[in-house]
């Protein structure tokens, strides 16, 4: 009879390779086949054995893909067939990133698993653009909200506006929503905004606004996918903190 496998649920971080686990790091060196997914840095994948098999499962915004069942079933199949499998995904693996729902599948299919957290790209990103998503001066409450469909109503817009800082994720498509929302519900539009794209890798951009302008700047600015939004006063102290992070270091690659 075949050993049992393993699935591994590893945080791959937020873009910069560096920011995975050490713990990730040698889950991902000992895989057999390693699934991925969209916002995975591609030198993470170079980390796993040459025999391991690398499985695409990512999933495009607004595109079709592979469905979350066909997912959970490769993992559950390939660990019974003794497989050391690894599941990488973005950030951390319960942060929005449907890790939740897999580790579940597993546990109900009975088999055995890990999870290895991973630094969310909801503390990460802010951070690499020198905004710490806490400080003393600028309250005390952060909420994590999942912006995709800020557009309807199931958002609790009236709590979130009373939140200090609030870290908005796949919400680069619905930023004017977003923005219009936290109005309607009494933020005030002179809160600091700030948007971050692709942040920790070499392609960060940043731009800094407030509520009322965020909409019309971010499509100025032409930001897209993957993006994080910050509204709260905490946003302001990027221009003192400033841009630390390697992404900064030299000259951006499109400075002209
Ligand atoms: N589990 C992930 C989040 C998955 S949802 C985590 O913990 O980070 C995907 C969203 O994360 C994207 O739409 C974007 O809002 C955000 N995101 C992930 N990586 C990012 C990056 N490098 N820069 C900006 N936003 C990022």
């Amino acid at each position: 009879m075949t050993a049992p496998g393993k699935v591994c649920i590893v945080g791959a971080g937020p873009g910069d390779p560096e920011l995975i686990t050490v713990r990730g790091l040698t889950r991902l060196r000992r895989a057999d086949a390693v699934f991925y997914d969209r916002l995975v840095p591609a030198e993470l994948l170079a980390e796993a054995p040459t025999h391991a098999r690398r499985i695409y499962v990512g999933k495009e915004p607004d595109t079709p893909s592979v469905a979350q069942e066909e997912i959970t079933a490769m993992l559950i199949t390939w660990a019974r067939d003794g497989l050391d499998v690894v599941r990488l995904k973005g950030g951390d693996p319960f942060v929005f990133g449907r890790g939740g729902e897999e580790a579940l599948a597993l546990a109900e299919a009975g088999v055995p698993f890990e999870v290895v957290p991973g630094v969310t790209s909801a503390v990460a990103v802010p951070a690499a653009a020198g905004i710490p998503v806490s400080h003393r001066d600028h309250g005390a409450t952060i909420a994590i909200a999942a912006a995709h469909r800020a557009g309807d109503t199931s958002l609790p817009w009236s709590s979130l506006a009373g939140i200090d800082t609030l870290v908005l994720l796949m919400g680069a498509a619905r930023v004017a929503d977003v923005c219009r929302n936290l109005l309607a519900a009494g933020k005030d539009p002179d809160t600091p905004a700030a948007a971050v794209q692709w942040g920790t890798t070499p392609h960060q951009r940043e731009l800094h606004a407030t509520l009322a302008d965020l909409p019309a700047r971010f499509a100025e600015a032409g930001i897209t996918s993957p993006a994080v939004i910050v509204v709260g006063g905490v946003a302001a102290l990027a221009s003192l903190i400033g841009s630390w992070a390697p992404a900064h270091v030299g000259v951006p690659e499109d400075a002209g």
